[in-house]
């Protein structure tokens, strides 16, 4: 165990620094990435999988002409078949490549685009070694063996996590296996060993670039989803994991709580100790919320001193009685030792039947400035 440790500590040293150290699982397996990581890294990959797909729908189709000139007909005509093939199957996945953000269509996405060279890569094989060749036409052949090194460099452009990198490259390695094996009476063990050994190590390589590129990723995505000064969540995610969470939330027919909360007086904090003495006690403010607040909740800076708190899963009642524990608990302190109040405005997506992002929010802000009226230091949730 204390070694594996060692060597672990030993290659995250070697990781990209700007990565944490609590975040290196999230090199492993994608099983923790949090939803907004989620949803970039599948528009990313999707992005990737139609680039990749365009690209082979032109390069397949054209390589037909050296076929042509150089490979005997019975040949060609049916590599040219082979290769129409795949150029439609490529094309519609450019066309009808979904772009919503899931993982799983992501997946999808991959899957079909390393499926199609794969098996063109199988039955170019099948076809090849029915014919014995010569000279150009030998050389021509040989190039078909080089698809595989191709798709296996391929994996080099996606941002994967270790295991998912695993996933997708066994595959192409065991159809390139399978191929051989398909005529092993030609085949020999060392020329297979050296290749495969070959491929294998450019599969690592692959591996080693794709997960360089989400470290890269995750260390962006967590610079510019949290607002500097509080690390609470900046208004911009804020917006995107609202969204999110009330698609998810109607997927599942589950209620969503988001709290509208406003700091009382706080312009007399900056007016009577100075704009630092108000950042720190911002800084206070928003840890003292989430030692708080429940693991799922998300608190977002909407604005200056104004923050919202998203609660999935939490219907009014549970929220208020949340929100009201929250007040009891106190929200620090301002610099002269009184106690720092907030008014809080709450809209919940079931209760007030309302799904709009844009609406749900106006009603927790009005509420809000509803609070204010009613004295501030309280929560009004309908
Ligand atoms: P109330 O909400 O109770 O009506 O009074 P308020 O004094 O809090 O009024 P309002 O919400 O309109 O003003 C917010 C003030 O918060 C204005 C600004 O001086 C202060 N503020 C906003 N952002 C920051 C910040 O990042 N740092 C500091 N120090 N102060 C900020
Ligand atoms: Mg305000
Ligand atoms: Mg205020």
């Amino acid at each position: 165990m204390r070694i594996t440790h060692t060597i672990w500590r030993g290659v995250l040293g070697l990781l990209p620094g700007e990565i944490a150290s609590n975040e290196t699982g999230w090199l492993l397996s994608p099983h923790q990435h949090m939803p907004l990581l989620q949803q970039r890294r599948a528009l990313m990959l999707l992005n990737r999988v139609r680039l990749f797909a365009l690209l082979f729908a032109l390069l397949t189709p054209l390589w037909s002409v050296v076929d042509m000139m150089t490979l005997p007909a019975a040949l060609w005509e049916r590599l040219v078949s082979m290769r129409l093939l795949a150029t439609v199957a490529f094309a519609a996945l450019v066309m009808w490549c979904p772009h919503d953000g899931r993982l799983l269509r992501a997946y999808q996405g991959m899957a079909t685009l390393f499926a199609i060279p794969t098996l063109f890569y199988i039955g170019s094989h099948l076809l090849l070694t029915q014919h014995h060749l010569e000279g150009v036409s030998a050389a021509i052949g040989t190039g078909y063996a080089f698809l595989p090194f191709v798709l296996l460099a391929a994996f080099a452009i996606f941002p994967l996590t270790l295991l998912e990198n695993l996933a997708f490259v066994m595959p192409v390695l065991l159809a390139y296996a399978l191929a051989w094996s398909m005529d092993w009476s030609v085949a020999s063990w060392p020329s297979f060993g050296g290749e495969f050994w070959l491929l294998s190590l450019l599969a690592g390589v692959s591996a080693l670039a794709g997960i360089s590129q989400l470290a890269f990723i995750i260390a962006l995505v967590g610079q510019t989803i949290r607002d500097p000064l509080t690390t609470a969540f900046s208004r911009r995610s804020g917006i995107e994991m609202l969204e999110l969470q009330l698609v998810n939330a109607e997927r599942n027919q589950l209620p969503l709580a988001i709290a509208f909360i406003d700091m009382d007086h706080f312009k007399s904090i900056n007016d009577e100790f100075g704009h630092a003495a108000g950042d720190k006690t911002l800084k206070l403010l928003v840890q003292q919320i989430q030692q708080n607040m429940r693991r799922g909740d998300v608190l977002v800076r909407w604005g200056g001193e104004e923050f919202l708190l998203l609660m999935p899963n939490t219907d009014r009642v549970q929220a208020e009685i949340a929100l009201e524990r929250l007040r009891q608990q106190g929200l620090g302190q301002r610099p002269d030792g009184t106690a720092l109040t907030a008014s809080i405005g709450l809209a919940e997506r079931l209760a007030d039947k309302c799904n709009a992002r844009r609406q749900l929010v106006e009603l927790a802000d009005a509420r809000m400035y509803r609070a204010k009226q009613l004295g501030r230091n309280q929560v009004v949730s309908r």
